[in-house]
């Protein structure tokens, strides 16, 4: 049964894999320019362990508390853990003093809070702004707008690294329509980058949508489903 289920974890990777190869081949950009994250909400640790013992190093979680108890299981394992879900302020103390990247940061509350409750004595937190591309009111993220003030907050914060962007956009099934949302995200993230030279993050791409995000400059692709096998 175990052994079924290596194998099932370890195509799975190595499919993912390709696919990023594949996209990376595509856009002329070189292979390694894109980082596998895998997304293991609601999946248990010991399907973390089996892709770690694969190479796989970095891990996104979306509840907090769900992942603060797996980052303790796994203490023993070097991985690196962005946090990725909507951001309640009663829970930034527990995500700064857990996670490697914040990658939802879509208020200067949360800016403000993460900053002072990142603990001394650990690297600052790697942050990206969520970016609420299609104005989908059910969603989390700010303006396009509202990016250059965060941006602002955030590289003035002592405990925060300014990375970049992410966003989720809405699904669409065309390819065509799939690279507009992503090339729109990369405009934004240019413009950032002119302000803040250090930016090398845009997090975007998903199961359905990685090739088209990966033409469009993505440096971070989010994948659970592809990975991990359907959540319950
Ligand atoms: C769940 C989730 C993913 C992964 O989604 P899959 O469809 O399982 O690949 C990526 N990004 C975010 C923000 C998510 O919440």
């Amino acid at each position: 049964m175990n052994q079924i289920a290596s194998k099932t974890a370890r195509e799975r990777l190595e499919q993912t894999r390709k696919r990023i190869d594949a996209a990376c081949r595509d856009a002329d950009r070189p292979a390694g320019a894109v980082r596998l994250l895998a997304v293991s909400k609601r999946k248990p640790v010991e399907a973390i362990r089996e892709l770690h013992a694969l190479g796989q190093r970095a891990f996104g979680e979306n509840y907090v508390d769900e992942g603060v108890e797996k980052i303790a299981a796994l203490g023993d394992l070097d991985l690196e853990w962005h946090y990725i879900g909507p951001i309640q302020s009663n829970k930034t103390k527990l995500i700064a003093a857990h996670f490697d990247w914040v990658e939802s940061i879509d208020r200067a509350k949360i800016v403000r809070r993460l900053d002072d409750q990142r603990p001394d004595g650990l690297a600052p937190l790697n942050v990206l702004i969520q970016v609420n591309l299609d104005d989908e009111s059910q969603k989390a993220g700010c303006a396009p707008e509202e990016i250059a003030e965060l941006a602002d907050r955030i590289a003035d914060a002592e405990h925060l690294k300014l990375r970049g962007l992410m966003a989720i956009p809405a699904p669409r099934e065309d390819h065509e329509e799939q690279r507009a949302a992503f090339a729109k995200l990369r405009e934004l993230f240019d413009q950032l980058k002119e302000r803040h030279p250090q930016v090398d993050t845009i997090s975007a791409g998903m199961t359905g949508d990685l090739e088209a995000a990966i033409l469009e400059g993505s440096t971070e692709i989010r994948i659970g489903t592809a990975l991990f096998g359907p959540r319950d």
